[in-house]
C-alpha cells in the first residue's frame, strides 16, 4: 500500500472522516500533530464557553 501523501510505501492506516487512509511513519506523525492541535483547538473553545455561561 502507498502513502496517501507521498511515494513512499504506507507504515500503517488511519481512520479519518470515516475513510481508511494509508500512511508512511512521517505523514502519520504530521497527521497526529495536526489532531492533536485540533483537539486542543476544541479544549479552548469549551472553556471559552464554560467562562460565557
Ligand atoms: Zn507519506
Amino acid at each position: 500500500m502507498q502513502c496517501h501523501y507521498c511515494d513512499r510505501s504506507a507504515d500503517l492506516t488511519v481512520e479519518k472522516d470515516g475513510v481508511h487512509v494509508a500512511l508512511c511513519e512521517e505523514h502519520f506523525q504530521e497527521q497526529l500533530e495536526s489532531l492533536a492541535a485540533s483537539d486542543a483547538l476544541d479544549e479552548v473553545r469549551e472553556q471559552l464557553d464554560v467562562d460565557r455561561a
